[in-house]
């Protein structure tokens, strides 16, 4: 079912969503299983699944020569999407993005997901690949998710790659994007960003899914933003606990986001892990029932396939 159907027949309810992200290669697919046994109970109306582009690993040789190689970590989105959906019965929205894939290989991976009977699908631009300094696009790829956004609603028009092709299958797909409330760090301002995501609703994202944030006015003055420059559709808050002290340094730099001051100083002032976390708790169930009460129409919880800390929060909440 699509996200937003999803939305609809709950009829005011907050869901409850999570995002997993795919076994390091080598792991297998129990690690995927046991974090979905221990959410289902919260009845998640999807689970998105993370989408990871090839990285740059350095090979040592005797010599001392480095080897540069190219690899994917984290690969297998599309398979563990099929195995959500077979095993529990729960729709899956995979990551869809630019980099890595020609678009002929997007159009590819596109035929899957409607093959497998895959509903839905967030539409990404994808990090920078570490040891690039900027996105690089593929060649033959897609350099913005507008871009790619494009394609899919290409194909749900019946509109292929190869002209020639004769096309009787219109794709279905209900289409997100991201959105951040904080701003988009490439941006030269809030609203060059903003403005980028209104072509994103204008062309056909369905639905919005937003950065991760500490401070809940930052979502309200987004929503509020949305809807007075007529973004009407659903905005889902993404959302984690904090569970280190680390994290007040590791956040910020990778996801560009701020963390509140008060926050920060409770943090500062945990003696052990267990004190970081409970604060953590604490901190996003107060956040969670602001968000409820504001009407958010989904939580979704980013869990980094460490779903414990999210669990004892979600418990609180259901
Ligand atoms: P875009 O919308 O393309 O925006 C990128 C930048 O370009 C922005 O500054 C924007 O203002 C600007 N811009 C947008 N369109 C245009 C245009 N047409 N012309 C010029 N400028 C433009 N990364 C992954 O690799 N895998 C994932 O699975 C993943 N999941 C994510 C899930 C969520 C909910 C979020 C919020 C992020 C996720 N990311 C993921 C990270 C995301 O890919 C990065 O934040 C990336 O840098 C930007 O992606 P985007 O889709 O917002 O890009």
């Amino acid at each position: 079912m699509k996200i937003i159907d999803h939305i609809k027949n709950a009829n005011g309810k907050t869901l409850f969503s999570f995002e997993l992200l795919p076994p390091a290669k080598g792991q297998g697919i129990q690690s995927i299983f046991k974090t979905m046994d221990e959410l289902m109970e919260f009845k998640p109306p999807f689970i998105d699944v993370t989408y990871h582009r090839e990285d740059y690993m350095y090979k040592q040789h005797e010599s001392g020569l480095l080897e540069r190689v190219a690899y994917r970590k984290r690969p297998g989105t599309v398979a563990i999407c099929a195995a959500i959906m077979n095993k529990y019965k729960v729709d899956a929205v995979p990551h869809l993005i630019c980099g890595g894939f020609t678009k002929e290989e997007t159009e590819n991976a596109l035929i899957d997901l409607n093959f497998l009977g895959i509903d839905n699908v967030l539409v990404l631009r994808g990090d920078a690949r570490k040891g690039d300094p900027d996105f690089v696009p593929t060649p033959g790829g897609h350099g913005y998710a507008t871009e790619l956004l494009q394609q899919v609603i290409d194909m749900n028009s019946g509109k292929y790659l190869h002209e020639d092709i004769e096309s009787t299958a219109k794709t279905d797909f209900c289409i997100g994007v991201a959105g951040y409330p904080e701003k988009h760090f490439e941006s030269p301002n809030f609203n060059t960003d903003f403005k980028w995501l209104k072509k994103k609703v204008e062309m056909g994202a369905e639905f919005i899914v937003t950065q991760m944030f500490f401070n809940v006015e930052k979502y309200k003055e987004f929503v509020t933003k949305c809807r007075d420059n007529g973004i009407h559709v659903p905005i889902i808050p993404g959302l984690k606990p904090m569970t280190t002290k680390r994290q007040l340094i590791m956040l910020p730099k990778i996801f560009h986001l701020d963390i509140p001051e008060e926050l920060s100083e409770a943090v500062e002032a945990c003696k052990t892990n267990a004190e970081v976390r409970q604060v953590g708790e604490e901190w996003l169930v107060e956040q969670c029932k602001e968000l409820i009460k504001f009407g958010a129409p989904v939580l979704h919880f980013y869990t980094m396939s460490n779903p414990g800390p999210t669990k004892k929060i979600v418990e609180r909440l259901a």
